[in-house]
């Protein structure tokens, strides 16, 4: 049995999550195939006492509750002695943006831990004592870190080697494709019928021309980036 290619090490407080959407289609199919593979640490197991308490009220108040370094941290160690050095990310509102580019980074490593907060977060020494590294996948507020969790692996994982039937699909998609050294969004898409609804697929698509075909395509994808995502362009 070879070792996947990439691991990923969650710590969660509801398991079940997981593997999730990544149990289907490309990354179900990855999974299965040993490309990449995933632990789950179950933040309960290291409840304090009977009630295996996790989390508890904030110093200086408010209202919510947050979970306990005393907690977070031994999951944490149980997820580090797998391998001391991997990096641990912490799904966060507060975090840098999760973008294309940093999926091909954590692409690129072999193995990482996603600690998954829930509740009003994770209280601060954990990020300082153990150099957690913060990731939002989006200015909004979710109700834990599972789903960014989930966002984060299906597009880190369809990146690996193996995993896109071709390869070259990758270099074709929104955010990959550049153009004079920006970001551009797809062009668009059409597939059979020819004629739906009464609507035509642009005549150049039949020509046969590829350079026509590719010019096309560009010019496309620059009005579309223009019009959609204009600050791609800036
Ligand atoms: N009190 C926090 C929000 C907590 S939401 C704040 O105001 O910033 C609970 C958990 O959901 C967080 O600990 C985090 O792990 C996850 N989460 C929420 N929104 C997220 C986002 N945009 N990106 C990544 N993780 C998020």
């Amino acid at each position: 049995n070879k070792m996947s290619i990439f691991h990923a090490s969650i710590i969660t407080l509801f398991p079940e999550m997981f593997p999730g959407s990544l149990n289907y289609s490309l990354a179900g199919k990855a999974l299965r195939s040993n490309i990449w593979s995933y632990d789950i640490i179950d933040i309960r197991d290291f409840g304090l006492t009977k009630h295996k308490n996790v989390d508890a009220e904030a110093y200086g108040g408010g209202n919510g509750l947050i979970m306990r370094p005393d907690v977070i941290g031994p999951a944490l160690d149980k997820a580090l002695s797998r391998n001391p050095g991997v990096t641990i990310y912490y799904p966060s509102p507060r975090g840098k943006l999760f973008d294309q580019d940093f999926a091909h980074k954590v692409s690129k490593q072999k193995e990482i831990i996603i600690l998954c907060g829930r509740f009003e977060g994770i209280d601060e020494r954990i990020i300082e004592e153990y150099n957690a590294e913060q990731i939002s996948v989006g200015d909004y507020i979710l109700s834990g870190g599972e789903v960014a969790a989930n966002v984060i692996l299906d597009s880190v994982i369809r990146l690996l080697p193996g995993v896109l039937v071709n390869q070259d699909t990758l270099k074709e998609e929104s955010f990959e494709r550049k153009i004079h050294g920006k970001k551009i969004l797809e062009h668009p898409l059409y597939t059979k019928p020819p004629i739906w609804r009464g609507r035509k697929i642009p005549d150049v698509l039949l020509s046969g021309n590829h350079q026509e075909i590719e010019k096309w395509r560009q010019t496309q994808s620059v009005e579309i980036t223009k019009k959609l995502r204009p600050d791609l362009l800036k």
